[in-house]
Parts: structure tokens; sequence; C-alpha cells
């Protein structure tokens, strides 16, 4: 993949944790980001091309991020958040027990969601008997310029998308401001840091 410009890691397949779709946007990016031949693009502006000049990407389906999108030049996480429905609660607890977030607390007139302590992870929706609790909004938790290495460092939060699309056009802007206003043989993950500054 890194003849194409680009590397794409992602959680294994079939993941019953996974609270998003990630195959297809991993589909939709690895089509579009291809057609963009960003490696020549790339070797046209740092030649020669080294590995810190090519955008990692890493898809993960929940925020658990087995596949370490907090330490790429992009990461992208799935959520989904719970929706307290109308239907009448029968009191179970299963959904208290299953958020490792303690941020559900059941009463005799229902349960209560500490939006502070929630992720947006999905587990308690799937263990709802009732349809009391169901999938509210779905999307991306979008971060960027992570890095392993010398100075290693998370990446930092840059916003919530809704649709793959959303997540293609901020990948691919970002990577064409990098190509058209990266310093001479700047590393990505520099100029993220310092695009980062000016916001
Ligand atoms: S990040 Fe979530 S969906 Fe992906 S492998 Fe881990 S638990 Fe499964
Ligand atoms: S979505 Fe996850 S973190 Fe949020 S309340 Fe449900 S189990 Fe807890
Ligand atoms: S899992 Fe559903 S039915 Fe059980 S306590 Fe939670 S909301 Fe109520």
């Amino acid at each position: 993949m890194k003849d194409s410009g680009f590397q794409i890691e992602h959680c294994r397949s079939n993941c019953p944790k996974s609270a998003r779709n990630w195959q297809n946007l991993n589909e939709l990016l690895t089509k579009n980001l291809t057609a963009l031949n960003l490696h020549q693009s790339i070797a046209d502006k740092f030649s020669p091309v080294l590995h810190h000049h090519i955008p990692k990407i890493c898809l993960a389906g929940c925020p658990n991020g087995c596949s370490h999108p907090n330490i790429k030049d992009f990461g992208i996480s799935g959520y989904v958040t719970p929706l307290i429905t109308e239907v009448p609660c029968i009191g179970c607890n299963e959904c208290v027990r299953s958020c490792l977030e303690k941020a559900i607390t059941w009463n005799p007139s229902g349960i209560v969601i500490d939006p502070d302590r929630c992720l947006s992870c999905g587990d308690c929706q799937h263990v709802c008997p009732s349809g009391t609790l169901t999938e509210g909004e779905t999307g991306w938790t979008l971060r960027s310029g992570g890095r392993v290495g010398r100075h290693p460092q998370f990446a930092k939060p840059a916003g919530q998308v809704q649709t793959d699309e959303e997540v293609l056009t901020w990948i691919s802007d970002t990577i064409h401001r990098y190509i058209e206003n990266g310093k001479t043989q700047e590393r990505l993950t520099h100029f993220l840091e310092r695009e980062q500054t000016l916001v």
C-alpha cells in the first residue's frame, strides 16, 4: 500500500463490538485515495519519499481502538450513541452491567445515562431485551497527528462526522494541504502538529 502513497490499518473482521461498519469506509478510502495518485504527488513535492511522508490511516470500528488509531496520522473510530425510547424498561439491569464506563444508573422510573461518562461504544444497546435502549446517532470520531518514534504523541481530537464521505473529504483535503503547504522535507506528523496549533 506504500506504493499507493498511503497506508491503512484496521480492526479484525467480524468483531461483534463494531459500532460502525469500517469495511465500507475502508473500501471508499482505498478506491478514492488510490485514484488520487498520491504517491506521485508526494514524490513531486518531497523527493526522496521517506516513510514519514506517507499518510498512515487507522480505522477502528468502536472506541476501544484495538487497531491503534491514537498513534497514526489519521485515526478514525466508530461511535453509536445510546437512545432511550418510549418502550417501558423492565428493570433487568443488563445495560447497567454491560457499561464499562459506569455511565448508566437505574431507578424505578427507568435508566439515566451520564453523557460525560458515555463513550458511545454501543455495548448497552446490544444487550437491552426490551428495546428501551436502542441505537441513536452513529458516526466517526476523528483524530490526527498521532505517532510513535523518538518523540511519540497521541493523536489529538479533530471532531466527529456522520458519513463515510465526510471522512474521505477530511483526509484527502488534509493531505492536499500537506502537499501544497508542507515545508521542504517536512514530516506529515509535524505538518499536522503545525496545523493544529493554528486552529
Ligand atoms: S476497536 Fe472495537 S470493533 Fe475494532 S477490534 Fe477492537 S473491539 Fe472490535
Ligand atoms: S454506549 Fe457504551 S459507554 Fe455509553 S452508556 Fe452504553 S455501554 Fe456505556
Ligand atoms: S437493559 Fe433495557 S430493559 Fe434492562 S434495565 Fe436497561 S434499559 Fe431497562
